[in-house]
């Protein structure tokens, strides 16, 4: 099968007579497996017009802070390398997306970018398109099943979209070819340096950088690593926060540093459980996450989307007596009364990450000390854009939904959660060994 085949769509349709082909990297950050860049390669060699690769700083971005700013321009580096032995000009511009791209307009015979999955900036782009009436396309690049194709309509859980995954999902792990690129070498501009990041970053919102470095060599690093390390201990410690079992790829494959298809190629297909027990996670969940929110109008809509069961069990508990209530600032401080939850808050602060497991207890504690559900969700999802260096992705909103009750079934009734799962420090102490846990994450 073709390896574009399934993953483009014309979003605007315009006579442009431009001088040259655009691909505005918006959501894959990347050159290897990158289906938008060949795409806009075969353009190029088509119509015989140079092609520019474009990047937008907006430092207005919504949510965004220095921690995700600094890992989003490592990641350029790597681009910038490879774009110039392949002899493809980059431009690195600054400013607000609308208005850069209208600098292009009259130039442009064809856009190309990268397909986004949130509701906002879905919209935002198509409106971009129909203003400036450009002839343009977007490629689903950082789904192995493209989002459109592995399913027409928002999924209940996993349970309905793994049959259509697992049926289709190894044609499109096919052999990635890369085209030679054939037309001239257009002029650079560049307004930013990359490396600049403290002068470059004044002016947004401070939040301490993570360890971790972005950019594709360092995703592809990550996973080596995990191959290496996690990956043979997978299916049996994934949910052991103490193991070190986790990729750690979800900050990478967020900013599209790397492609669930590579990484997928790369893992060792023998290991049959592992390897089963990890495409669970990083095709099924996150696609099913993709499909939600692509099918979502919105990311900030609790009682619209919750299956009626969580909806109607959430609103019989509404008024139930809680023991312990916090606010932003208690929750943000690591300060409640549970040290465990304590350790987990501190993980997030301090790595940008939390382990999978402690995720969903974070979660499920801030239902249970906030005073309604809605402060719950707002309080979730401020904490975890803003501090986790994988945030503001499909997979946060879902993972927020989730503690919730979307994506799950309903359990045995109880206060404040209804028939939502509930987690107690209990639970966590029969399934590891919760003691190690906080003390990696007591430390200030
Ligand atoms: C409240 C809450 C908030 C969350 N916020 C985020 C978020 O902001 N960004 C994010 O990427 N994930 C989020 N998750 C899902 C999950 O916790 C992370 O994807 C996972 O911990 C990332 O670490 P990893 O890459 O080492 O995972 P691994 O276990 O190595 O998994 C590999 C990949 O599979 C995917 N994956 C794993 N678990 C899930 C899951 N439950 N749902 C969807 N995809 C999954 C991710 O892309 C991940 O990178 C959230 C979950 C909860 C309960």
């Amino acid at each position: 099968m073709n390896i574009l085949e399934g993953r483009i769509k014309q979003t605007h349709k315009a006579e442009n007579k431009g001088k040259y082909i655009l691909y505005w990297m918006q959501g894959a950050f990347r050159c290897n497996y990158n289906h938008s860049l060949e795409f806009s390669i075969y353009l190029s060699n088509l119509y015989n017009l140079p092609l520019i690769v474009l990047v937008i700083l907006n430092l207005d971005y919504p949510e965004a802070n220095y921690r995700s700013f600094k890992f989003f321009l490592e990641g350029l580096n790597d681009i910038s390398n490879t774009l110039k032995n392949r002899k493809i000009s980059l431009h690195l511009r600054k400013g607000r997306f609308e208005s850069v791209l209208s600098e292009y307009k009259t130039n442009i015979h064809t856009l190309v970018t990268d397909k986004s999955y949130l509701p906002n900036l879905k919209n935002i782009k198509i409106d971009i398109f129909k203003k400036l009436n450009l002839n343009s396309y977007e490629v689903d690049t950082n789904l192995v099943v493209p989002v459109e194709i592995a399913s027409s309509k928002m999924e209940y859980g996993g349970y309905t979209i793994r049959p259509k995954i697992k049926r289709l999902y190894e044609n499109y792990i096919s052999d990635f070819s890369m085209n030679d690129y054939k037309n001239a070498y257009v002029e650079q501009i560049i307004d930013f340096d990359i490396n600049d990041t403290d002068s470059l970053l004044k002016s947004v919102e401070y939040v301490s950088p993570i360890n971790i470095k972005g950019g594709e060599k360092n995703a592809e690093n990550t996973l080596e690593y995990f191959i290496q390390t996690g990956f043979k201990r997978y299916a049996l410690q994934r949910n052991d926060p103490c193991s070190n079992v986790e990729s750690n790829l979800s900050p990478f494959l967020h900013f599209g540093h790397i492609s669930p298809i590579k990484v997928l190629k790369t893992l060792p297909h023998d290991d049959f459980e592992n390897y089963e027990a990890f495409l669970e996670q990083i095709v099924i969940r996150r696609e099913l996450a993709h499909n939600f929110t692509f099918y979502s109008d919105t990311t900030n809509n609790l009682s619209k989307y919750l299956p009626k069961w969580a909806k109607d069990t959430l609103f019989d508990h509404k008024q139930d007596e809680k023991k312990y209530l916090y606010k932003l600032k208690d929750f943000e401080q690591a300060n409640t009364h549970d040290i465990y939850w304590n350790a987990a808050q501190k993980e997030l602060l301090k790595t940008g990450k939390i382990h999978n497991y402690m995720r969903m207890y974070w979660g499920k504690k801030i239902i249970e000390w906030s005073n309604d559900y809605k402060e719950a969700y707002n309080i979730m999802a401020y904490l975890n854009n803003k501090y986790a260096i994988d945030g503001r992705d499909p997979n946060s909103y879902a993972g927020i939904m989730w503690c919730f009750g979307m994506h799950d079934r309903p359990f045995i009734e109880r206060d404040i959660f209804g028939k939502i799962r509930y987690m107690s420090e209990n639970g966590l102490k029969r399934k590891f060994d919760i003691e190690k846990y906080y003390k990696m994450w007591s430390i200030k």
